[in-house]
């Protein structure tokens, strides 16, 4: 599986966003973006003019890099929200929500989608009582995610468990803290993704 291995701070910068991608470390003062809030590299602190296509490639690399989609994978699910019913941007975005790493961030369970992603394929989590180990896995309505028990005690999902507030976790999910239960109660809608994101830019980029 092809992995992105560089810094990924880079890749905030590259957006001029915080992507939230390092966990915890992105609400610190250590954060790459409060510290150099230009592009990385050497012309990086040069005024950048971007063209219309420019717009539109660096609002489609945003997504790929909030999601950790690589291009491959993120053109099939362009493709996928392009045949199915509905608006295509909006579509797009509800794929991506819909992948089971995403669904354990979402959750609260982790402090990032890499380390969601990471869980799922060390076995932590059962999809429908059955063993799961594919982060890109798309749930549907009425699925249920289940942390394992003897998974509890990993630090990263103890830490988060003790900080939970059920009240962050979208319309679309629910979370029962007793028995470690996730249900989809609904497929996410667009107004429950909350990142600034104009899809639309990027429908009409793969549309040229
Ligand atoms: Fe992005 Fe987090 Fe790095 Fe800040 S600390 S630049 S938000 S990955």
């Amino acid at each position: 599986m092809a992995r992105y291995k560089d810094s990924v701070c880079r890749l905030c910068r590259r957006e001029n966003m915080k992507l939230f991608l390092k966990g915890e470390r992105c609400l610190t003062n250590k954060c790459a973006v409060d510290k150099r809030s230009y592009p990385p590299g050497q012309h990086g602190q040069r005024r950048q003019k971007f063209s219309t296509y420019g717009i539109q490639l660096r609002e489609k690399q945003k997504v790929k890099r909030i999601y950790g989609v690589l291009e491959k994978q993120f053109r099939s699910y362009f493709d996928k929200a392009d045949r199915k019913k509905g608006i295509t941007g909006e579509n797009l975005l509800q794929l991506l929500e819909r992948r089971l790493d995403n669904v354990i961030y979402r959750l609260g369970l982790t402090t990032s989608r890499k380390l969601a992603r990471q869980l799922v394929r060390h076995n932590h989590f059962n999809l429908n009582k059955r063993k799961v180990n594919i982060p890109s896995l798309l749930v549907t309505k009425g699925d249920v995610v289940e942390l394992k028990l003897k998974s509890i005690d990993i630090m990263p999902i103890h830490e988060s468990l003790k900080k939970m507030e059920t009240s962050h976790i979208p319309e679309w999910l629910s979370f029962d803290q007793d028995s470690l239960k996730a249900t989809v109660l609904d497929e996410p809608k667009r107004e429950n993704i909350t990142v600034p994101i104009q899809e639309q830019l990027i429908v009409e980029l793969y549309s040229k």
